[in-house]
């Protein structure tokens, strides 16, 4: 192992002593997962300033055979950002790298770099008179450099698609050290292999995200949000078939809500009201979006709940009457995560299933893991509308999971999405968290393409080792999954 000191004498020429973090408290949060749930450990964080200095450090890296973690808001939920515990690594952070470099309003795009939060994102965009649509919970922490590594989806998905949809050209530095100027700001471009979307999703395991040329839309004119009650996940599917035939693309979010959900985030975060009285085991969050006035949209999403109250959809619904109260109905809805992690000992899933299929599972999947433990507490929030659920089933308070169980829980929920016709990461990744049920789940198949891509880019096996696929995973010698279908 080359001595670390060594390694930041020479790390020293390239970034400036602020760049360079080896003191092991200031190093301390990057080496710590969001749920605190992945600590490991680092020779040194580098904090490069630019895209030259970026390829300078994996230069350097790759002529000390030193193996590098890119890191963006460390808001990732697989373990994907933080280093092993070998440490061996260095931790890449992108945070310096936040400039807006040029926005192009006639063409709808902005050139970021890949440090910028998504919430200064979203509002260089807003100043532009556009906006960048793509939004979660974490829009205050998440870089676009992360959402771009992950495909983040959010609640917008359903309107503008996953991050993939959003981005039209991005800078890379590639683990041979060479940067990659692929910002192009194209609507058309078919000249060969559109070599961006290797990089969209890839989890910093074949380049390093240093810039995008991102999409900005029309800034709608109007919204119009409600929140309701629904008796079963089957009654708001035929909500979702109503507004999609009476709004089409201005429908922009449709999140499904367990009312357990409500009560555990209203419990925890006391400034937070409950949207509508007690009762209904189910609750909707629903925004439409559009070029006519607040009030027009409002009264014609009334117009469909009426129509859905009649037909049994939903029991009750309320319609935010100011940006105050819809900001209040989303705060809510953001909140869950934050109130999850607090709750106590659970079982996490990011599936979707085909849409069609969602009742299905939820019924099924319940059914199984009360089999499994009878005391599991069902815990389902997420993007129904995309057909991807957070099915995350609590223990009870004080309750610690028996020898065994994660393991029973998780293959009970993803042999039930793959039977399904599902996918057992939606839009969170695969990182550490689900990389040996990927090997189970993915046929052979595609599991050789995807060692095959990973060597082709960084054959020494330099960055983010060890995620998506085993350290040991090459071209040469693929890791085994399902037969491939002939
Ligand atoms: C409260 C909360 C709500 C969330 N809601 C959603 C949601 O609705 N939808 C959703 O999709 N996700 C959600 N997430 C997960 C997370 O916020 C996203 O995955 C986000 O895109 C990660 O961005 P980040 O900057 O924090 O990346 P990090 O966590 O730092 O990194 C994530 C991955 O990207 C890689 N990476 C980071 N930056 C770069 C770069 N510049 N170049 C190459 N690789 C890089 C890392 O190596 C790692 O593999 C949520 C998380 C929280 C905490």
């Amino acid at each position: 192992m080359v001595p670390t000191n060594l390694f930041a004498d020479r790390a020293r020429d390239v970034v400036d002593e602020s760049g360079l973090i080896l003191d092991p408290v200031e190093m301390a949060p990057y080496l710590t997962s969001w749920r605190d749930n992945w600590i490991g450990k680092a020779r040194a964080v580098l904090r490069p300033t630019d895209t030259q200095q970026v390829a300078r450090v994996v230069a350097l890296c790759r002529d000390m055979s030193i193996p590098i973690v890119p890191q963006g808001g460390r808001t990732g939920v697989t373990g994907a950002s933080q280093p092993n515990e070998s440490g061996d690594e260095i931790v890449l952070s992108l945070e310096r790298m936040k400039r807006i470099r040029s926005i192009d309003p006639d063409n709808d795009t902005m050139t970021v770099e890949a440090g910028c939060v998504l919430a200064d994102v979203r509002a260089a965009a807003d100043a532009a008179g556009r906006i960048f649509p793509l939004s979660f919970g974490s829009v205050g922490s998440c870089q676009i450099g992360g959402n771009i590594a992950t495909n983040a989806g959010g609640v917008n998905v359903v309107r503008y698609g996953n991050t993939r949809s959003l981005i039209a050209g991005l800078e890379i530095v590639l683990p041979s050290g060479e940067i990659w100027d692929g910002l192009r700001g194209l609507r058309k471009d078919n000249a060969g292999y559109d070599l961006k979307q290797i990089f969209i999703g890839s989890e910093g395991t074949l380049g390093i995200i240093t810039a995008a040329v991102i999409r900005l839309f029309p800034r709608p004119f109007g919204t119009a949000v409600a929140f309701t009650s629904t008796p079963s996940p089957q009654a708001a599917l035929k909500l979702l078939s109503r507004m999609r035939e009476r709004f089409a693309e201005q429908l922009t979010s449709f999140e499904l809500i367990q009312q357990r959900c409500i009560e555990v985030t209203c419990r925890r975060i006391p400034s937070l009201r409950k949207p509508l009285p007690d009762g209904g085991a189910w609750h909707l969050l629903i925004e439409i979006a559009g070029q006519d006035a607040d009030d027009v949209l409002q009264v014609r999403l009334g117009e469909v709940l009426e129509a859905a109250l009649d037909a049994g959809e939903i029991e009750d619904a309320v319609l935010a009457q100011s940006r105050h109260q819809e900001r209040e109905f989303w705060l809510l809805r953001e909140s869950i995560p934050e109130a999850h992690k607090h709750e106590g000992r659970s079982f996490k899933h990011d599936i979707s299933v085909p849409i069609s299929r969602i009742s299905v599972f939820l019924e099924r999947a319940e059914a199984a893991l009360k089999q499994i433990d009878p005391d599991l507490l069902m815990f389902t929030f997420g993007h129904l509308g995309d057909g991807n659920l957070h099915f995350n089933p609590l223990l009870p308070p004080g309750r610690e999971p028996f020898v065994d169980e994660l393991q029973a829980v998780n293959t009970a929920v993803h042999d039930l999405v793959v039977e399904l016709g599902g996918s057992i990461s939606a839009e969170h990744g695969i990182g550490r968290l689900r990389r040996d049920e990927l090997l189970h789940y993915k046929s052979s198949v595609e599991l050789r393409m995807m060692a095959t891509l990973k060597s082709a880019f960084d054959p020494e096996n330099l960055f983010n080792r060890g995620k998506i696929l085993s350290e040991s995973a090459h071209a040469d010698s693929p890791p085994t999954g399902r037969p491939a279908t002939v």
